[in-house]
C-alpha cells in the first residue's frame, strides 16, 4: 500500500490528537477484516451485492446537470443548508479534478478535464476507514449490500471517522440543523438530524428498499450509473467492462464503490 506521505501525516496526525484507543494511521489504513460486529448482518438473508456507481462525466454539460444530482439527494434527504462553509453539511458535491484526484495531475493534461467539476459523494469504500474507527459502531459496513452505513443514534460525535476518511465525506452537525431546513421542502417520510452528530450519503438505503435507484441517479438523465457490482449482468458492470474507469485515492486501499468514466 502506498500512500502519499501528506495523507499519511494527516491521518496520523488525528489519530494521535483523537486518540483512536493506540490504534495507528498505518493500521486504520489497513486492508482486512473488520469485527463481525462492525459488519451488519442482512436481516433478510439475502444474497450478498456489492451496490456501486458510475459516474460519466461526459453527461454532465451544464451546471443544472450537477445542481439536478445535489438537489434531489439534500432535498429528500433534509440536507439543511446552514449557509456557511465551515459548518456545511454535504451528501453530494462538486470538486475540481486536482480536489477529486490528487496526485494524478499531470501537465499534459487536457485543460477541458483539469477545469471540469467532479461529482463527489462518499465512496462505500469496500475498506472503509471510517468504520474502523468508530467507537460506537455508529457507522458501519452493511453485508448485505456494502452499503456504509450512519445510525445517528449512537453517533456520540467524537469525528474520528472525519479524520479517518480520506475524501471529506462526512459532515459534522455544529449546530442544530432543523432550522436550516426549508419547511416548504422538508421530506418528513426521512428523519432529520439533531445537534453533535455525523452524517454522509449513504446510498439511498431507504429508496433501494422499496426497489427505487437512489434519488441522485434518478435525476441525473443517465450520468449516474447504479448496480450491483457482484452481478456480471448488471449495468455497472456492462460499463465497467467496456470503459476505461478510475477511482478516488485508490493507492489507499480503501477501494471505493463509484468509479468515474470520462465518455
Ligand atoms: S468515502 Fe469516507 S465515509 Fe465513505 S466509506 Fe469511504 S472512508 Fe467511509
Ligand atoms: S462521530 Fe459518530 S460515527 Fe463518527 S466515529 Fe464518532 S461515533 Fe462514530
Amino acid at each position: 500500500m502506498s500512500i502519499s506521505r501528506r495523507e499519511f501525516l494527516k491521518i496520523a496526525s488525528a489519530s494521535a490528537l483523537l486518540g483512536f484507543g493506540g490504534v495507528s494511521a498505518f493500521e486504520i489504513l489497513q486492508p482486512g477484516q473488520f469485527e463481525a460486529s462492525q459488519v451488519m448482518p442482512d436481516p433478510k438473508g439475502l444474497v450478498a451485492k456489492r451496490w456501486a456507481m458510475v459516474v460519466d462525466i461526459s453527461r454532465f454539460r451544464t451546471e443544472e446537470d450537477y445542481k439536478r444530482c445535489i438537489e434531489a439527494c439534500h432535498r429528500i434527504h433534509n440536507v439543511p443548508d446552514v449557509g456557511n462553509p465551515k459548518e456545511e453539511i454535504k451528501w453530494i458535491w462538486t470538486e475540481t479534478y486536482e480536489h477529486a484526484f490528487p496526485g494524478q495531475e499531470d501537465e499534459f493534461l487536457s485543460e477541458k478535464i483539469k477545469d471540469l467539476p467532479f461529482l463527489v459523494l462518499c465512496n462505500h469504500c469496500n475498506n472503509p476507514p471510517c468504520v474502523r474507527v468508530c467507537p460506537t459502531k455508529a457507522t458501519f459496513k452493511r453485508e448485505s449490500d456494502g452499503i456504509v452505513m450512519m445510525d445517528m443514534h449512537r453517533c456520540i460525535g467524537c469525528r474520528f471517522c472525519m479524520a479517518a476518511c480520506p475524501y471529506g465525506a462526512r459532515s459534522f452537525n455544529f449546530r442544530d440543523p432543523r432550522p436550516f431546513i426549508d419547511k416548504e421542502k422538508e421530506n418528513l417520510e426521512f428523519p432529520t438530524r439533531m445537534r453533535g452528530v455525523v452524517e454522509k450519503c449513504t446510498f439511498c438505503y431507504e429508496r433501494l428498499a422499496v426497489g427505487l435507484k437512489p434519488a441522485c441517479v434518478e435525476a441525473s438523465q443517465g450520468g449516474l450509473i447504479f448496480g450491483d457490482l457482484e452481478d456480471p449482468n448488471s449495468e455497472v458492470r456492462k460499463v465497467l467492462n467496456e470503459r476505461y474507469s478510475f477511482r478516488r485515492k485508490p493507492e489507499l486501499g480503501t477501494s471505493p464503490s463509484v468509479y468515474y468514466i470520462l465518455g
